[in-house]
């Protein structure tokens, strides 16, 4: 990029008093972009790349951000990443520099503690002055000078001052002193700080230093940080009041831009050893589930682009929708963008911090490796374990229906590579609804050289009449069971869905979306109110869509916590749920993937207690496949009576007795009531 593209347009030094649009203009046209300052000046003096020039070809994300910078839409910027990002380089090394021997400009540093900021400037800013042709504009004596400890100021040889500035003591220290550029380190140490008395917060105070020079656009404030919970001032700034930006890759198997987050980092869990969590641990693209080895995430970074909260990306990349209205940008990456971290550094440290099993060092993990704020007040409210639920492993072989079964129900979650499924058994006993998971697996659906969705539909027929409609065999008995209902998950591909739905047969087959409070579903649970082509049920609604086909939505709150419930509670009792006798891995691997979403309590300042679902692994398809198939069974009737109706008069509704093959032969069955 060169300078004078970076030019200020007219635009934006219009307002200006002319002398001082003149100086502007003749200014910036004689500087240099801050991107290309730091690719002309900055030589590494560590790490892997030590003594080369800093390039924004390694670290993308780094150009993007420079760019950023270089722009004039913000003029506060706030960066939030892992430890060993180049955190301190973006945010600190290059601003300062550029500020002072490029615009010439007098800047202040600031930390919560003097010595915080002095020794950053010895151990981060001074080796690579020191490598860069500036070195001459060290003083030759006294603060500063090569080897000199700083005291409270440091001035250039080309007249440019850093000043040392901190958080804590007297205001007498802060309140003289002005300079156009504030560059700040550690800011998340002045979070406690901050929300103890909002007078004295020292942040605003010294970013009042830099107050003078707004009007005339010079005004400049970099932060570095650490996330820290969600009520700090960090999350604040960056994600609420700032842009809350996020880098986006182009995932090389899907071609999808996704942003990879904590939840899609899997497959260290559970190893016996270091070794094997690191060899194991992988990115799922949060696009299509594929397991990314080291070359697709090399290749998803180098296309990295910056989305602002709120925007989207297009296919090939172009970012749309407004820039939030703010003058801060609030950016945060995670490890998976570091190209300093491998997916075995990642694994291994997600695995130290679970073998640990402290607050501590999960806190650790999740803002130090994924730019993330620490849940204070989160609290995981089901006690379910795994061992819980493998004890729920019955004799019964994988594949054969419960006696006493009313209906069976499948689900299927549709996915570009795999689709999972689950085919259960429910019946009435009493006060609740029992369940038996009679099979489950997965669909691979096979692509040619290119990914499309039609293929989804192809292996759901061949799956449909190979498996799904040649019924499961009845225990005890020559007779093979078809399923009453099958759900199909239209969340992902709705056309397609709907396609297999109409030609399946829309009496046995329906279309239906969950809807809750886990961030990775698309709509919050809505009552439907009543009316044409619509039946509400029990935490459930039947919607007729304008095509003449059905929608079930289901609240998926709701239905998740039967299923953890069910699987809680005692085998027999009312809505437990037992498993099949089956493959131990199978089974382990389905019990890992119940417990993916937890159910949580957060207290919320002037909110209260809020609880929702939070995925914990990104593979949760049978939970999804278990609770639509405990909804549908709600939707074919099999349900208790309510006890206030008497028998029979409840319609659809379901009683104890009423077996899968009583209601067989009396023909009579309907969806919903
Ligand atoms: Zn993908």
């Amino acid at each position: 990029m060169a300078a004078v593209a970076d030019m200020p347009s007219e635009a934006t030094l219009t307002g200006l008093h002319p002398v001082a649009r003149m100086f502007g203009a003749m200014h910036m046209a004689t500087r240099r972009s801050m991107r290309q300052f730091a690719e002309e000046e900055i030589v590494l003096p560590e790490g892997p790349r030590k003594g080369l020039h800093f390039s924004c070809e390694f670290m993308p994300f780094m150009g993007l951000v420079l760019d950023v910078f270089d722009s004039d839409r913000f003029w506060r910027f706030w960066g939030s990443g892992p430890v060993q990002s180049g955190k301190t380089l973006l945010f600190v090394v290059i601003p300062l520099m550029y500020h002072l021997f490029e615009m010439e400009e007098n800047v202040i540093f600031g930390a919560p503690e003097l010595s915080m900021a002095q020794e950053t400037w010895v151990q981060d800013v001074l080796p690579v002055i020191e490598r860069s042709r500036y070195a001459d504009l060290l003083p030759r004596r006294g603060a500063g000078s090569q080897g000199g400890t700083p005291r409270l100021s440091i001035r250039f040889r080309n007249g440019a001052t850093l000043r040392f500035m901190c958080g804590r003591g007297g205001d007498e220290k802060r309140s003289s002193y002005t300079a156009p550029v504030l560059v700040m380190t550690e800011v998340d140490r002045m979070d406690e700080v901050t929300v103890q008395s909002r007078e004295a917060d020292p942040l605003r105070q010294m970013e009042n230093r830099t107050r003078s020079f707004m009007a005339t656009g010079r005004a400049r404030v970099y932060a570095e940080c650490t996330m820290t919970i969600k009520t700090g001032r960090v999350h604040q700034e960056v994600v609420e009041w700032g842009t809350d930006s996020r880098l986006y890759g182009r995932c090389p198997r899907c071609k999808v831009w996704v942003s990879p987050k904590r939840e899609d980092f899997a497959g260290w869990e559970d190893k016996e050893d270091i070794i094997t969590a690191g060899e194991t641990g992988r990115t799922h693209c949060p696009g299509c589930g594929v397991a990314w080895t080291e070359g697709d995430r090399s290749g998803a970074l180098e296309t990295a682009i910056i989305a602002h909260k709120g925007q989207q990306i297009g296919p090939r990349g172009g970012v749309t929708g407004p820039v939030p209205r703010t003058q801060t940008f609030g950016f945060r990456w995670n490890a998976i963008f570091s190209p300093l971290l491998r997916q075995q550094d990642i694994a291994t440290t997600e695995w130290r911090a679970d073998r640990a099993d402290t607050d501590e060092a999960r806190k650790w993990v999740i803002q130090h490796t994924w730019a993330e704020p620490w849940e204070l007040d989160m609290m995981d409210l089901s006690d379910l374990t795994r061992d819980l639920i493998l004890s729920k492993v019955t004799k019964r072989p994988r594949g054969t229906v419960p006696k006493n079964t009313q209906a069976l129900v499948g689900f299927i979650d549709l996915g570009l590579y795999q689709c999972w499924w689950n085919m259960w058994a429910f019946w009435v006993m009493g006060e609740g609804v029992l369940g038996h998971l009679v099979d489950f697996g997965c669909i691979e659906v096979p692509h040619g050289r290119e990914k499309r969705p039609e293929a989804i539909l192809a292996a759901m027929r061949t799956f449909r009449d190979d498996t799904l409609e040649q019924g499961w065999q009845m225990e005890g008995a020559q007779e093979v069971v078809k399923h009453r209902l099958c759900l199909v998950d239209a969340g992902y591909q709705p056309d397609i869905t709907q396609r297999f739905v109409r030609e399946s047969g829309a009496r046995r087959y329906m279309a239906s979306v969950g809807q809750g409070s886990a961030k990775h579903e698309n709509a919050v649970w809505k009552q439907v109110k009543k009316g044409k082509g619509r039946v509400i049920g029990n935490h459930w609604a039947m919607v007729r869509q304008p095509d003449g086909r059905n929608l079930l939505h289901m609240h998926s709150d709701h239905w998740k916590g039967e299923v953890h419930d069910g699987f809680a509670a005692p085998a027999g009792a009312a809505g437990s749920m037992t498993l099949p006798d089956a493959d131990r891995h199978d089974l382990a691997d389905y019990a890992r993937q119940i417990m993916a979403e937890e159910h949580k309590q957060e207290y919320v300042p002037g909110k209260g207690l809020v609880y929702y679902w939070d995925r914990v692994n990104r593979m949760n398809h049978d939970l999804d496949c278990a609770y639509g198939a405990q909804c549908g069974a709600d939707v074919v009737g099999v349900r208790p009576a309510p006890p206030a109706t008497p028998a029979g008069a409840g319609g659809g509704g379901a009683r104890s007795g009423d077996s899968y093959a009583e209601r067989k032969a009396s023909g009579k069955w309907t969806i919903g009531r």
